[in-house]
Formats: C-alpha cells, structure tokens, sequence
C-alpha cells in the first residue's frame, strides 16, 4: 500500500497529497489544472500523465474531485475512454473523499465490486485548514474490509476516521451533519441578533446560551457574531472557513436524498433557501457563519 495515485489536486486534495508525500508514499499525481498538478510535484509528488495512468501503477486511488458527474466519468469511464475499474491491479483500494450524492457513490461502488474491486466512499470534514494540518475527519461508507485496509494513508490525512456504514453511507452522514449544521448556524444567527435588538450585548448571550439547553457547536467554536469570539471567520469579515457555495452545495444534496428517501427535512430545505438567497447577494465565497448578515443589516 505504498503507492497512492491521487487525482483531484485542488484546495482539499492538494494538501492532502502532500501530507501523503511527507509521510512516505510514493504519489502519482493527476489533475486537469496543470497549476495543481505542478504545484503538488514541486513538493515531491510525482506526475503522471493521465488519471488512469496514475490509478494503473497504484495500490491505493484516491480522488478528490468537484461532484457525482466527475466522478461517475473517472471511474467508469464512457464510450471513448477507459474508466479508473478498468485499468486498476487486482486489489487495488478505490477511495472517493469528495463530497457527491449517494447514488452516484453507491453505483460506482456497484460497478467497482463487479470488477472484484473495493471501493469506500470517504467524504471529509475539516475545511482546508484540516486538509493542510492532517487532521480531517473522514465519514466512511463501504465494507468491513476496505475500511480496515483504508486505515493507513486515511490515519496520514486525518485525525477522525469514522465507519459510517456500507457503500454511500458515508455521504449521506456527512450531509445530515451539514443539513444540521446549516440549521444551527441559523438558528443561532438570528437567536444572538434578537437578543442585540433588545439590547444585549452578544458576549454575555452567547455565554449564557451555550451553557444553557440552546448550546450547541456555532456558540462553542464559531460564533457567527462579529467580536464575540477572537479567530473565528465572523471577526475577520468572514474570510475563509467554509464557503457559503459549497454549503449550498451540501444542502442541495441533502435535499436531493430527501425526496429519494422521502423523508421529511422542513429545516434543512429552509436553511437551503436562506442560503441560496445570501449566496445570490454575492456572498458565495464568505464563509457560512456570514449568513448572520442576513438578520443583522438594518435596510
Ligand atoms: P477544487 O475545485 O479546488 O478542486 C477540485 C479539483 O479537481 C480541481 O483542481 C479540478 O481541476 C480537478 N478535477 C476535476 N475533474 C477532474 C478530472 N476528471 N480529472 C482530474 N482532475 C479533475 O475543490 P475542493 O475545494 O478541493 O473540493 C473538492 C471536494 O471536496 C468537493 O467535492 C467538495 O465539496 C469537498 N469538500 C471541500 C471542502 C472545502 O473546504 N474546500 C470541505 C469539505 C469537502
């Protein structure tokens, strides 16, 4: 398990290869960005000339790319051109940690056991600040096996390495988390901004709720209000952190599992709605915790 071909080099997968490099494997590299791909083998990966190329000489893939249709088509391949199942050695570990819709992972974990292959879906959690220190948090889907044999380059790139279940699991976890997350962090927006209507001062709110039974992670780590709390996003006119596009992004998804499994997510449809509208007023790059704006701008 000593060569990873890592395809999808962008602000995630990246850092992670890197991490990978620095631990001793050896990394064939591939992304369509020839500036990601260059800037991974000046720091010792090395880069192959195509996904399949690098997939072929590995023991281990991993992939780290935009959404379902990229990796559907890299996997699979189409008409013209080979998919990563048809090229791989027998035994070859196949790990996607993008974030995708179950569907799309479930079936290429289908199509991938056909060929006598594993395949784990092992989104992340973590943001580029954990991609870059090695500490994401990994949410699996896929069999007992594959996620035993995963350990080794997963433990290289992440602090927490969860089993979430079989295949596809591990993306519906991870959007449950976020579909929550998306919620809290509304909820706690426009909770801290009526208390400020009524003369509050934040600090103290923010204090008296999160050890009260309206505490959760927002009030903890991430307070969504300017100057509550010191390095967080909100009180650096959130920048980075985690961008409002790629929340939409999520609650798109986890909307798009609710009607498959039909299930009932009134709030997370209403946090995709509040969040697609800040993302329309040019908000799509400032980090999530900015939806406070939404409550807090007098008109
Ligand atoms: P990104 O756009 O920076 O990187 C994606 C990379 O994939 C790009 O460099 C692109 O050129 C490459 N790519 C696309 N199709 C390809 C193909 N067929 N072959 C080779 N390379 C290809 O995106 P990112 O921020 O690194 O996010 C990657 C994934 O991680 C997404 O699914 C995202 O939802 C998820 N994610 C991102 C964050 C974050 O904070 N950025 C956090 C958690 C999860």
């Amino acid at each position: 398990m000593n060569t990873v071909a890592f395809i999808g080099l962008g602000n995630m997968g990246g850092p992670m290869a890197v991490n990978l490099v620095k631990a001793g494997y050896t990394v064939k590299a591939f992304d369509l960005s020839q500036a990601a791909l260059s800037h991974v083998v000046e720091q010792g990966a090395m880069q192959a000339p195509s996904a399949c190329a690098a997939a072929a000489a590995a023991d281990v893939v991993i992939t780290m790319l935009p959404a379902g249709k990229h990796v559907r088509s890299l996997y699979l391949g189409d008409e013209q051109n080979k998919g990563i199942i048809d090229v791989v050695a027998d035994g070859t570990l196949l790990i996607d940690c993008s974030t995708i819709d179950a569907e799309s992972a479930r079936f290429v974990a289908e199509q991938a056991k056909a060929k006598g292959l594993e395949f784990i879906d092992a989104p992340v959690s973590g943001g580029t600040a954990g991609a870059a220190a090695g500490t994401l948090t990994f949410i699996c889907g896929g069999s007992d096996a594959a996620f035993e044999q995963a350990q080794g380059v997963l433990n290289v790139m992440g602090a927490n390495i969860f089993h979430a279940g079989g295949p596809g699991a591990g993306q519906v976890a991870k959007i449950c988390n976020n579909m929550l997350l998306s919620v809290l962090m509304v909820g706690t927006s426009e909770s801290i901004q009526m208390g400020i209507d009524h003369g509050l001062d934040p600090k103290v709110l923010s204090e008296i709720m999160k050890v009260s039974s309206g505490g959760n992670w927002t009030l903890d780590k991430y307070n969504p209000c300017p100057d509550v709390m010191e390095n967080v996003p909100s009180s650096n006119g959130y920048q980075g952190g985690f961008m409002v596009d790629l929340m939409v992004k999520d609650l798109g998804l986890s909307q798009e599992a609710a009607l498959l499994s039909n299930s009932s997510t009134p709030m997370g449809a209403l946090a995709r709605s509040l969040y697609v509208n800040h993302a329309r007023q040019g908000n799509g790059k400032r980090d999530f915790s900015s939806i406070f704006e939404q409550f807090n701008k007098k008109g």
